[in-house]
């Protein structure tokens, strides 16, 4: 490929794009093909999304065992790591004797930002604004009557001083959507008569993805007699050291993200909102785990997670990906509170898992059966012997592609 304009790319249909992708780049005739036969997800996709010449597949597992507010729940996820959702499973089955994962959510309310420039006097715009709370959520209510009519809209105003600028918050109850399009709208049709307002120039409207107004809690207890009171101690020192290291928190909250973005993907939510708030929450007083976990008085092991949870089951994907509704029939979730509660108790479980792990045999030994199926998959395994080949790499204690390879061309087909 030489260039990369390619006009009026965005005009041509779905498979001239494709073909034309692949005479720029020289895929291959597999290659091309592959990416051709994405069936009616590639016509969705096409509407999703722009520029569209396929679909890239992630593998939805449905995780087991999981209890949340007294309620068996099985929980759909899409993730293409390996042990994601196992790992659920698990940590699932070693809470359900003590009830299984028990939550607390705010009201779902986002916050959107107008940002208002060419202040002087900062303070006593900020008072001005702060005098017409009724007059905006009069203006805001106005933009969606349909929210309000649900029990939503406008519910509290937050007028800030951020270095030059004079910003105000919006705070919104937006019901069972994410809230992004609905708060944005209110933001964009304030704007200009908080100009005539405060006789500033309004720069940026748009919702702020730190949700912590929108927080969901989370709280479990494994006993040490299902665990081994060994690993209640050792879980405590690794959330120890993610508390005191950001370096390891990052990890940490990496690994609870793996089940909730999980999910989130599975049930059309936007995933990168909801990364951004948990890592934005995170680090409000200095970067930490979003989990933290403690000795019960019989000595087992309690853990509880709070983090912002922006999620909807209407609006976005939610209602028109045929796979978001199916995973949302799967989880029985008829509202985005139920679902934001069951996404905060797979994160917890999830920490779990991996913190068990970490704490115990090393977190190799669970991923390498499944990393080995992957790595035989490259080498060119199929059917039966994706298994064998993989197998035969976990017992001599080495996953390798070029292992694998003379695995495979050794004959173990
Ligand atoms: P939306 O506007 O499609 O749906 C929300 C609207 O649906 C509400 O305003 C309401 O009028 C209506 N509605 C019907 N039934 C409802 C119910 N039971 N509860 C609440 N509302 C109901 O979607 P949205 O949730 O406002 O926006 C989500 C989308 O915005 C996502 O796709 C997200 O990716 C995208 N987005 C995100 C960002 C960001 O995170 N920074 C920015 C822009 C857009």
């Amino acid at each position: 490929m030489t260039n990369s304009r390619v006009p009026g790319f965005h005009n041509l249909s779905r498979a001239d794009r494709l073909a034309r992708i692949s005479d720029l780049t020289g895929l291959t005739h597999e290659q091309t093909a592959h990416l051709a036969a994405a069936g009616p997800d590639g016509e969705l996709a096409d509407h999703l999304s722009e520029n569209v010449i396929g679909v890239m597949s992630v593998p939805l597992g449905v995780a087991t065992n999981l209890i949340v507010d007294g309620q068996d729940v099985l929980v759909p996820m899409a993730t293409e790591e390996s042990s994601v959702i196992a790992a659920v499973c698990n940590g699932a089955l070693a809470c359900r004797d003590t009830g299984g994962v028990t939550t607390q959510a705010d009201d779902p309310c986002m916050i959107a930002q107008v940002q208002i420039v060419g202040l002087d006097d900062l303070p006593t715009a900020q008072a001005v604004v702060q005098t017409q709370t009724a007059e905006i959520a009069r203006r805001c209510n106005e933009c969606d009557p349909m929210l309000v009519e649900l029990g939503g809209g406008f519910r509290d105003l937050d007028v800030r001083i951020a270095g030059p600028f004079l910003v105000v918050h919006l705070i919104v109850d937006v019901r069972d959507a994410m809230g992004a399009n609905a708060v944005n709208t209110m933001a964009e049709r304030l704007a200009p008569w908080l100009e005539e307002l405060t006789g500033g120039t309004v720069g940026l409207r748009i919702l702020s993805n730190l949700a912590d107004r929108r927080l969901v809690r989370a709280r479990a207890v494994w006993p040490a007699a299902v665990i081994g009171a060994d690993t209640v101690d050792g879980i405590i020192s690794a959330w120890a050291f993610a508390d005191a290291d950001p370096y390891r928190a990052a990890t940490h909250n990496k690994g609870i993200m793996n089940g909730i973005s999980a999910v989130a993907l599975a049930t059309g939510n936007d995933t990168r909102a909801l990364e951004a708030g948990a890592h934005a929450f995170a680090a409000q007083d200095g970067y930490g785990p979003l989990s933290r976990y403690g000795k019960t008085p019989d000595g087992d092991l309690a853990g509880e997670i709070e983090l912002p949870m922006p999620v909807g089951i209407v609006g976005g994907a939610t209602r028109v990906h045929p796979t978001a509704q199916a995973a949302l029939t799967i989880m029985g979730a008829e509202n985005a509170d139920r679902l934001g509660r069951v996404i905060a108790s797979v994160g917890l479980v999830q920490n779990f898992s991996a913190l068990r792990a970490l704490a115990t045999e090393g977190i190799q030994r669970g991923h390498m059966g499944l990393h080995a199926r992957n790595v035989a998959i490259a080498a060119g395994a199929s059917g039966g012997a994706i298994d064998r080949v993989a197998r035969a790499m976990v017992d001599a204690g080495t996953v390798r592609e070029d292992l694998a390879r003379s695995l495979l061309s050794g004959g173990q087909d």
